[in-house]
């Protein structure tokens, strides 16, 4: 970490044409909550710093009709306390309450989050439930692709040098549609999730109309499931499809035994986690 130098910069062209020429080794740092654990743990040893937690176009929420535009840098407390994120989003709010604490909410950005990709982020299962498309940009461009084409496996992604993530553009969700995030952890707080999931749906005259749903933490990356909606699309629920969908659960995600957990373990918390939102249509 010696002569590690901090960039930061209230000019988004000044900071990308400085990344663009920049020939050391760089990390871009937000809120820092990742980046610091890293550092100290020398998990990453870079002689640069590029602070974008200044620019004010990384800080903006942008409501559109059918979409909302969230700047990579504003923190989860702004998010969790932005009304109309709240309103048309909540899924992604009650995944963010449930970073962390308080004081790590405060400083943690959304687009940290990701930029991390770590498959136990708990923003990420949110926002791809909400078809999430991550902005990036680079000196003279800009070009936008899916949450799930963004992380490639645990801690790599798509982003190449000189480039940032600018903001998230997500679906607006209709009054019609419900959501959840649940996580389990090994505590109530501050704990890195052993299993969580996203879950997003409608029902119209019973009948499921969609449903979106993503798994975190029970595999390299986030997963999003196919098997489960494909059961449910057009049939009225009952238990016994609600029975079917867990038991397909273990075919879907592939966690593995870590510290923090074993697999089978995991794979029966989110048969648990799942069987808990199901019960919501019965
Ligand atoms: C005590 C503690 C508890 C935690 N609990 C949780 C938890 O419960 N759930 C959870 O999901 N996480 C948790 N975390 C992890 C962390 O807080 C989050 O991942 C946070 O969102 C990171 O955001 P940040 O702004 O601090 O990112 P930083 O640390 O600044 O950056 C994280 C990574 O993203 C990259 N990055 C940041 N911004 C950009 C950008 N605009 N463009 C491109 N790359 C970018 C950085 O280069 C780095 O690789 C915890 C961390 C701590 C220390």
């Amino acid at each position: 970490m010696k002569n590690l130098q901090l960039i930061k910069s209230d000019n988004l062209s000044e900071l990308l044409e400085l990344l663009k020429k920049e020939e050391r080794k760089y990390n871009i740092i937000a809120g820092g909550t990742d980046v610091m654990v890293l550092l100290k743990e020398f998990l990453i040893d870079p002689q640069c710093l590029y602070d974008v937690s200044g620019l004010s176009e990384l800080k903006e929420i942008l409501v559109d009709n059918d979409s909302i535009e969230i700047g990579s840098a504003v923190t989860m407390s702004d998010i969790i306390s932005d009304s109309e994120v709240s309103r048309y989003a909540p899924v992604l709010v009650s995944a963010l309450k449930e970073v962390g604490s308080p004081l790590i909410r405060n400083r943690a950005t959304l687009g940290g989050n990701v930029g991390n990709s770590s498959p136990a982020g708990d923003s990420i299962p949110a926002l791809f439930v909400l078809n999430a498309r991550v902005n990036i940009v680079s000196e003279g461009n800009e070009r936008s692709v899916k949450i799930e084409d963004f992380i490639l496996g645990p801690r790599r992604n798509v982003l190449e040098k000189g480039e940032i993530i600018k903001s998230f553009v997500i679906d607006k969700m209709g009054t019609d549609e419900r959501s959840f995030f649940l996580k389990a952890g090994s505590r109530n707080a501050l704990a890195i999730s052993k299993a969580n999931l996203a879950f997003r749906f409608m029902l119209k005259d019973n009948l499921v109309k969609s449903m979106n749903l993503s798994f975190g933490s029970v595999g390299p990356v986030v997963i999003k499931s196919t098997m489960i909606p494909q059961l449910f699309i057009g049939k009225k629920p009952d238990p016994g499809l609600i029975d079917k969908s867990c038991s397909l659960v273990s075919e879907e995600i592939k966690p593995i035994d870590d510290f923090r957990s074993t697999a089978k373990y995991r794979v029966k918390v989110l048969e648990n986690l799942l069987r808990k939102c199901l019960d919501e249509f019965c």
